[in-house]
């Protein structure tokens, strides 16, 4: 089912969201992205004349009552957001006769689903070695399955919307959807979105395709990396791997971060690149700082020959043109990790370079795709997060669905 084949007049809805939203020391709210993210679906099922359930974690817990991760903190700026009065289930598990006395129209907010250990379903307070855990595993399953028939019999639909924890088989995000019928259990707006997304650099492609990972590490990236290298034209690899791969080829990099370890696994990303015709783009000159900060004085050197005592901390200009090129001739892009230690303002210019290309591919019909953590800073940084197609609001979701993987929350509810 989907949100718009469905009409909610007279349905309790219960509706998984992501307000894990950041407060401050006084309990205010400092970014309301998330909020503002779920409105469209909220919107449509009160407008339809529904009744909403709203369900989300905060922080984490550890499946203890925290007040300072309470969502009654919260409360006013949703029944602000959505313009309606929101009433407060203090119990996620005891709402039941809240929820039974909701009226179309009406709002009720369950207080964090993680104060529970049955939401992520893992034992807790017992070791992995011990020889009980196993037990204690399968009880917690059957607990968790519990709660969310509990967390289910609050409604007649359910919706998911959270697609940041979309990776998680949680008792809210996947398990729940298993006492709904498929009628009656739909993705969300934002879900449907970044489903699409997702869909259009992994299977929906225009050519070419280039993909773009930066960030600190190749270890990290590795996943993603070798399920994209099925898929796209060109593989810009930037930022703290650069050295690795320049390391791994014989270069001097000087104090320049690299993973020792991923050598050989640097040399094999190259081989396959070669293998598939997949062109490797690797930055050949960098701005390089004499210490870890953002006053450091710099030099342009080539990445494969830092002076000792030298790091690389942001793309070169050679580097950045040969990207930016091969970026503006793309027609689909998908943009995971900073081209250098963007932090300081100094080092922004390889990413601010890709940033800038990015918007004018986008600007002459490529699809664009930003995600997983610190290109979304970038972007944002940047002033540039509305000029490019897509940014994910998933870091780890994201980064899992582009490796190639089913996410649990999406699956319970397309049954894949
Ligand atoms: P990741 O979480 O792996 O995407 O890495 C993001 C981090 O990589 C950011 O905090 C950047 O500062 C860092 N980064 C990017 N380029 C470099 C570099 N050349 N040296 C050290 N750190 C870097």
């Amino acid at each position: 089912m989907t949100l718009d084949n469905f009409n909610f007049s007279g349905k309790k809805a219960i509706v998984r969201v992501d307000f894990n939203v950041p407060l401050d020391e006084n309990g205010h709210i400092t970014d309301d992205t998330r909020i503002r993210g779920a409105l469209p679906t909220l919107k449509k099922i009160l407008a339809d004349g529904g009744a909403l359930i709203i369900m989300s974690h905060m922080g984490k817990p550890k499946g203890k009552v925290n007040p300072k991760m309470s969502l009654g903190q919260i409360k006013d700026a949703v029944a602000a957001a959505l313009g309606c009065e929101v009433k407060f289930a203090p119990d996620c598990a005891k709402a039941a006769d809240a929820a039974a006395a909701l009226q179309p129209g009406e709002v009720l907010l369950l207080e964090n689903l993680r104060f529970y250990p049955e939401e992520e379903g893992k034992p807790v307070g017992i070791d992995k070695a011990d020889p009980a855990y196993d037990e204690a595993k399968k009880a917690m399953k059957a607990a968790q399955k519990e709660f969310a028939k509990t967390l289910a019999s609050y409604a007649d639909v359910y919706v998911n919307d959270a697609f940041g924890t979309a990776h998680r088989r949680h008792a809210s995000t996947a398990v729940v959807a298993d006492f709904f019928d498929a009628d009656h259990k739909m993705l969300g707006y934002l879900m449907e979105k970044e489903v699409k997304a997702v869909d259009n650099v992994l299977n929906n492609i225009t050519r070419p395709f280039t993909a773009i990972m930066g960030g600190s590490k190749v270890s990290t990236k590795i996943g993603i990396i070798e399920n994209l290298m099925d898929k796209v034209d060109n593989l810009i690899l930037c930022g703290g791997m650069t050295y690795t791969f320049a390391k791994a080829q014989g270069g001097k990099i000087g104090l320049s971060i690299c993973e020792e370890d991923k050598l050989d696994l640097a040399l094999e990303i190259i081989r396959k690149a070669k293998e598939k015709g997949v062109n490797l783009v690797l930055g050949t000159d960098c701005v390089a700082g004499d210490k870890f900060s953002n006053d450091a004085n710099t030099q342009v050197c080539p990445s494969n020959d830092v002076p000792d005592g030298w790091e690389g901390m942001d793309a070169g200009p050679a580097t950045r043109e040969a990207f930016a090129k091969v970026i503006r001739e793309s027609k689909t892009i998908l943009w995971n990790g900073p081209a250098g230690v963007f932090e300081f303002d100094n080092f922004t210019a390889g990413s601010r370079t890709i940033a800038d290309a990015i918007v004018e591919a986008t600007a002459n019909g490529a699809f664009s795709l930003v995600g997983g953590g610190d290109s979304v800073a970038c972007v944002n940084k940047f002033g540039l997060a509305d000029q490019v197609s897509y940014v994910s609001t998933g870091g780890g979701a994201l980064l899992e669905a582009i490796e190639g993987k089913v996410l649990p929350g999406i699956a319970a509810i397309k049954g894949e």
